[in-house]
């Protein structure tokens, strides 16, 4: 589900007019519902009811402070990439034991940094990590909480650049040769076995590729318990959302709305049908990392149409002010993203295609193509719809553009959580030659 609605022809996020938080805090302007990350974490925690199970957020979804706040006061942990993701996380107020270490390239200094703020889990991709990590923990006196991350070789569909569990790519461990480096680790003096880990992809709309690898881990896991008690299995994250979404209007309040969209194709309880059957009789807990499910439909990103265009051949443009620096999906990864006026448009509004692109000087600055969408007129406001994930997190200053502000809604209040950069923000840190003779 998600929380923005049309209210009397007025797009609403929660009880907030959007367009009047566009006049407050201009645009390219990100929006967030408090409602929908905390009913989505919620959903999730009790389709799992049946399994002792703990929920680690992937924190590179969406890793605003305000986001890691709200699920931090779900009791969610978090999973992270990242010495910089950690120290959000512990400012954020979540705790270090409820943190899993995910990623290929993990340095000496993100190593050192994890295992004194005492995490959880790192989730070891390959042998060479292992040994550095042993080395980084012995000199620390430590012993290293470590899982080892498993590919089970599963074809999860989707974009190939979000397909993470299958061999060829550069993710785990091949599964044949887990014990291989689970008998290694287990020599090494400074490494404690706590846990096996997947994830095999990551938008993956049905059940049966989550079902196929866990049923492929699950015997592993079971022996790796038996071997070295081993007290986690984390299935990693992955579960998929809708995209395509059609917008309702009601004169109703926005919390006694329908969710707003079309059923998802897969729904959280099918998730969990799909694999705690096989997961249960393991007797091991479960962790899960879900990003997108939990953030990305709670999001929008608010921008407004500069100009519109007509190209020599009859092609319509609509250029707007947010642009692939900002919401990079549609350039990288062929990402859909619903593009909605914020004011209502007419149910018999005529639609023509067009496409909606962004001011930066590269022809992968869009956000929809040949797109059939209702008549926009310059100076108006549009919502990308489902931005809450993957979204800010990738955003950069390309073309010197200053990162967007993020606000977050709850009810009929919103809050700045992150402001806007500033041209001066742009400049911190560096310096001419100039600078660095007048500083002498
Ligand atoms: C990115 C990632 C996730 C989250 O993926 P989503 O598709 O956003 O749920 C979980 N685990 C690992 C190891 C990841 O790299």
């Amino acid at each position: 589900m998600h929380s923005f609605h049309y209210y009397e022809g007025r797009l609403r996020g929660e009880g907030v007019d959007l367009a009047e938080l566009a006049a407050v805090h201009g645009t390219p302007l990100y929006v967030y519902s408090t409602q929908t990350i905390t009913d989505h974490y919620r959903r999730l925690d009790a389709a799992l009811a049946g399994l002792d199970h703990l929920i680690c957020y992937a924190v590179k979804a969406n890793s605003n402070l305000a986001v890691l706040d709200l699920l931090a006061r779900e009791r969610s942990g978090f999973d992270i990439v990242s010495a910089g993701e950690l120290f959000r996380v512990i400012h954020a107020g979540g705790k270090p034991e409820c943190c899993t270490f995910a990623g290929v390239g993990k340095t000496r200094d993100e190593i050192e940094y994890a295992l004194r703020q005492g995490i959880l889990s790192f989730n070891v991709e390959s042998e060479a990590e292992l040994e550095l990590i042993n080395t980084v923990a012995g000199e620390l006196n430590r012993r290293a909480p470590v899982a080892l991350r498993v590919n089970p070789d599963v074809d999860a569909g989707g974009h190939k650049y979000i397909s993470t569990g299958k061999s060829e790519n550069k993710f785990g461990v091949g599964l044949d040769r887990a014990r291989e480096v689970y008998a290694a680790a287990a020599k090494m003096p400074h490494i404690r076995l706590r846990g096996v880990q997947m994830h095999i992809g990551s938008q993956i709309t049905e059940a049966g590729p989550f079902a196929r690898a866990v049923a492929k881990v699950a015997p592993v896991a079971a022996e790796l318990k038996r071997d070295y008690g081993i007290e986690f299995f984390s299935v990693g994250g992955g579960l998929g959302i809708v995209y395509q979404s059609s917008l309702q209007s009601g004169q109703e309040a926005w919390w006694r709305q329908e969710p707003a969209e079309a059923a998802p194709s897969l729904t959280v309880e099918q998730y969990a049908d799909a694999i705690v059957p096989a997961l249960q009789p393991l007797g091991l807990r479960i962790l899960l990392e879900p990003g997108r499910f939990m953030v990305g439909n709670a999001g929008v990103l608010l921008s407004t149409v500069q100009y519109l265009k007509t190209s020599d051949h009859g092609k319509r443009f609509v250029i707007v002010d947010a642009g692939m620096n900002d919401l990079i999906r549609p350039a990288l990864y062929q990402g859909y993203h619903e593009v909605v006026p914020v004011r209502e448009p007419a149910p018999d509004a005529p639609r023509a295609a067009a496409d909606v692109v962004g001011p930066v000087c590269e022809s992968g600055d869009f956000f929809a193509q040949a797109r059939e969408l209702p008549p926009l007129r310059q100076g108006e406001l549009v919502a990308l719809m489902s931005a809450g994930a993957y979204g800010f997190t990738m955003a950069s200053n390309y073309n010197s553009r200053p990162l967007a502000a993020e606000v977050l809604v709850s009810g009929s209040d919103a809050r700045v959580v992150r402001e806007r950069q500033t041209l001066n923000d742009l400049i911190r840190g560096e310096r001419t030659a100039r600078d660095a003779e007048a500083a002498v």
